[in-house]
């Protein structure tokens, strides 16, 4: 899953950085207002993360450009005023959570994990695919009970389709879930994952069913 942080202080966000590339996101990081605009305008995001005081644009502005695309994302704003005045404006722009600085590190991946099961789960904490079980607040699949062990890549992937069920997902759609800003998207690569994937469900009443042009979907076939 990948989530988008927009803070221009550059330690505050590098620590945010690690605290959600350890819940096992794709993070992407940006320290702009515009920057800020033109990823969301872009690309495909569960979660962002928004400081309101950016350089160029701030963040008040990018959240009412991208709800005036009609995206309907999470958003949490982070902000260092205390103001209710602030508050209010940015829920009123569309903001879903307000954290204000300082915050504790646990305080915020607790509210990204709120906001990624809304947006994921549709506000389920599990999802289930015949033996296949998804954790979010865990971020762990498990088949048949057992733990299923997966690489970030194979779970990206996995997550990608287990939260979209019934529905195919494209190499580019799945691409876009799990490569980064920062790193070559390659959509053959998706090829290479779903194969070792479909290694980790052989034998299984669940399996990722290709539909040749068009991409893959994740399928619970009764025994
Ligand atoms: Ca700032």
């Amino acid at each position: 899953m990948r989530v988008l942080l927009v803070e221009d202080h550059l330690q505050l966000a590098e620590s945010v950085a690690q605290a959600l590339k350890g819940l096992g996101l794709t993070v992407d990081v940006l320290h702009d207002g515009v920057a800020a605009d033109l990823a969301l305008a872009s690309e495909d995001y569960a979660v962002a993360v928004l400081d309101v005081g950016l350089p160029r644009l701030d963040g008040f502005e990018v959240l009412a450009r991208l709800r005036g695309r009609g995206k309907t994302l999470p958003v949490l704003m982070l902000t260092a005023r205390s103001d209710v005045k602030d508050r209010v404006h940015g829920l009123n722009l569309g903001a879903d959570d307000y954290l204000a600085k300082p915050f504790e590190l646990t305080e915020l991946e607790a509210r990204v994990k709120a906001l990624l099961r809304r947006s994921v789960l549709g506000g389920e904490r599990q999802q289930h695919c015949g033996p296949l079980v998804y954790d979010l607040d865990t971020r762990r699949f498990a088949l048949q009970g057992e733990p299923l062990t997966l690489t970030q890549r194979e779970q990206s992937v996995l997550e990608a389709l287990i939260a979209r069920p019934g529905r195919v997902m494209s190499k580019e759609q799945l691409a876009a879930q799990v490569f980064g800003l920062d790193e070559e998207a390659s959509p053959d690569a998706i090829e290479i994952y779903i194969h070792r994937l479909r290694k980790k469900l052989d034998g299984q009443s669940v399996a990722i069913v290709t539909f040749r042009g068009l991409g893959y979907l994740l399928e619970h076939r009764d025994a």
